[in-house]
């Protein structure tokens, strides 16, 4: 593909829309996500600097995920010392397009603030 039309696919291809539900924004540099840990089952909630943490997709990291942005974090709970290692890319609202979590899952706000008894 020549330089051109490589750029023109950059141009022309849309982001997929995230799902709403597993973020929470929180003033106007920082978002919520929410974790559970396969170990011990702990609901994790996580705070990220958007301005620092959330990197944008771009330039040569444009075609290396579905988001628009997206961050990397390792989260410890306070139940257990398994390292959870969540890489989740978000649209430009900042909702989940794609969430890889090791040792846990990615959880949203309100399974964060459910009952853990059926
Ligand atoms: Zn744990």
């Amino acid at each position: 593909m020549g330089f051109l039309s490589k750029l023109f696919s950059n141009l022309t291809k849309s982001k997929p829309k995230g799902k709403p539900g597993y973020t929470t924004l929180d003033g106007p540099h920082g978002l919520w996500f929410y974790v559970q840990c396969d170990k011990c089952d702990e609901k994790i909630p996580v705070r990220v600097r958007t301005t620092s943490e959330i990197q944008r997709r771009e330039g040569p990291e444009a075609d290396l995920g579905p988001g628009q942005y997206f961050v990397q974090k390792t989260i410890v709970g306070s139940r257990c010392y398994q390292r959870i290692e969540a890489a989740i890319e978000f649209d430009a609202r900042y909702n989940v397009v794609e969430a890889k979590v090791k040792n846990g899952k990615l959880i949203t706000h309100k399974e964060l603030n459910a009952k853990d008894e059926p």
